[in-house]
């Protein structure tokens, strides 16, 4: 039996509709029961006005996990918990219970036609580069997090 090396992905976080940091906790409990993955990190959680959105502030985090799931895999069961989460999409950037984004896979380059890594709109993005760069400063520049300084993020509570 072949078993694929794991691979460090980066998962953006975000809710703002219901219980949002509660909702945002259970995601991460949900990854960590996925087989093989661990759970090497993940940030603080954040308090930040909808940016392009719309509705009431939003709470983001990031983790990292480390996985040995291909990238297809991961995005689709990413996509199966913001629908365990009640997810709906009644228009684009809609208020959302829970919105799971794969920012980084590994090193990899990946542009289909439903998936696009990095997220193409991650470095415009105070909401993931300041959550980012806590848990691994080496991928965020000063100049990165300087060029989105204008976008209110601030800590609402401590992960752990
Ligand atoms: P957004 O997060 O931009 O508000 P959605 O959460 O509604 O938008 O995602 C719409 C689609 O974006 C998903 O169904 C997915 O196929 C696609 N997509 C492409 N690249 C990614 C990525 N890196 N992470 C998450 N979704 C992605
Ligand atoms: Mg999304």
């Amino acid at each position: 039996m072949s078993t694929r090396p794991p691979v460090t992905a980066y998962i953006g976080l975000g809710a703002n509709l219901g219980q949002a940091a509660q909702t945002l906790r259970w995601a991460v409990a949900q990854m960590a029961q996925w087989p093989g993955v661990q759970v090497q990190a993940v940030s603080d959680l954040y308090r930040t006005a909808p940016f392009e959105a719309q509705g009431p502030d939003f709470v983001n985090a990031v983790a990292a996990l480390h996985t040995p799931q291909t990238a297809p895999d991961l995005l689709q069961n990413l996509l199966a918990l913001e629908l365990q989460a009640g997810r709906e999409r009644p228009y684009r950037n809609a208020p959302r219970t829970l919105d799971l984004d794969l920012l980084l896979y590994g090193h990899a380059s990946i542009s289909s036609p439903h998936l696009t890594v990095p997220h193409p709109r991650m470095h415009e993005r105070a909401f993931v580069l300041v959550p980012l760069a806590q848990i691994a400063p080496a991928l965020v520049t000063p100049d990165a997090l300087r060029d989105v300084k204008n976008q209110a993020v601030s800590k609402l509570e401590s992960w752990g």
